[in-house]
């Protein structure tokens, strides 16, 4: 290896390291060599980690950081940073931070002004992105949804106005109620079901809401998930609120926008536009009535 490219890890650094999803051929030669030359790894199952770390030959010493002691164990992760040791924080797979432990030590680095750097790799979320084949330019992650009722009611009518690409990660066993609350909600659109991403059964099931429900009702799902959804057509969005307004008189529209503190002349233009006529019909209106 040329001198240049050794990666030398630096004292007192958080290095929060990205793993692979599946295809332990992923792992980027940085990631081993941060991971082979930190002083610690924070792992979240150090049982997990061991198989990967035995398969790079790599010996650092491992604690754990989960779910559990996210608060109290980023504290002494953070003592032995400020004393000069180096630390990589990975999780069971993928990028750390992403629905994965590494936000809170993440945070708790920054206000103790401890330095924080990315290795990058693989996250499920993006890899299922891009081969979904949704728009990719504007997209919201939205992680796992509650499983709390009134929580995830609330979650999936907030996703229902998005009308950028929506993802969402999904365990097996949950699959069949999310994709029938998110078809009762959202209603009918595309999805791209993305399954076991990077290993032997990858599939992407690129399909509708109502065809993935009903094809989940014969076949049961087994092994790991990513949900990829159309947003929000934006000319339905705009159809509708057209509609809404024509249902209103032209007095009673200038009027509404003139209460959220429009002068008389602004609240006509913007009943125009919403009403997609001239600033002239929106006058007559307002003398005919
Ligand atoms: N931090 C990880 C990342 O960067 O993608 C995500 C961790 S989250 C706890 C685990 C979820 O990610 C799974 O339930 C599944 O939705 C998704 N996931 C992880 N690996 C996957 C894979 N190989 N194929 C499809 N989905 C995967």
């Amino acid at each position: 290896m040329k001198e240049q490219n050794r990666q030398t890890v630096e004292k007192g650094m958080l290095y929060l390291c990205a793993t692979p999803i599946g295809n332990l051929g992923d792992i980027s030669w940085r990631c081993v060599e941060i991971l082979k030359n930190v002083d610690l790894i924070a792992a979240e199952d150090t049982r997990n980690s061991i198989r990967l770390l035995n398969h790079f030959d790599i010996h650092t010493p491992m604690t754990a950081y989960h779910e559990f002691n996210r608060y109290d164990k980023a504290d002494v992760l953070v003592e032995k940073l400020k004393e000069g040791a180096s630390i990589a924080c990975i999780s069971d797979a993928g990028t750390p931070g992403i629905s994965d432990p590494g936000e809170v030590l993440v945070s708790k680095c920054i206000d103790a002004g401890i330095p924080v750097t990315s290795v990058p790799g693989p996250c499920a979320a993006i890899s299922a992105l891009i081969i979904s084949g949704l728009p990719a330019r504007r997209f919201r992650f939205e992680g796992f949804l509650p499983a709390e009722k009134k929580e995830r009611k609330e979650a999936v009518s907030d996703l229902a106005a998005e009308t950028c690409t929506l993802i969402l990660y999904e365990a097996p066993h949950r699959l069949k109620r999310t994709l029938s609350d998110l078809l009762e909600a959202l209603g009918d659109r595309r999805i791209s079901v993305v399954k076991e991403l990077t290993k032997t059964h990858e599939k992407v099931f690129r399909t509708t809401l109502s065809g993935a429900a009903a094809f989940y009702e014969k076949e049961e799902p087994r092994g790991e998930y990513v949900l990829v959804l159309e947003g929000r057509d934006p000319e339905l969005e705009k159809a509708e609120k057209r509609a809404s307004w024509e249902e209103m008189s032209i007095p009673a529209h200038v009027a509404f926008y003139e209460s959220q503190g429009l002068s008389r002349m602004d609240a006509m233009k913007a009943a125009a536009k919403d009403r997609g006529v001239t600033k002239r019909d929106i006058y007559s209106g307002m003398l005919e009535e």
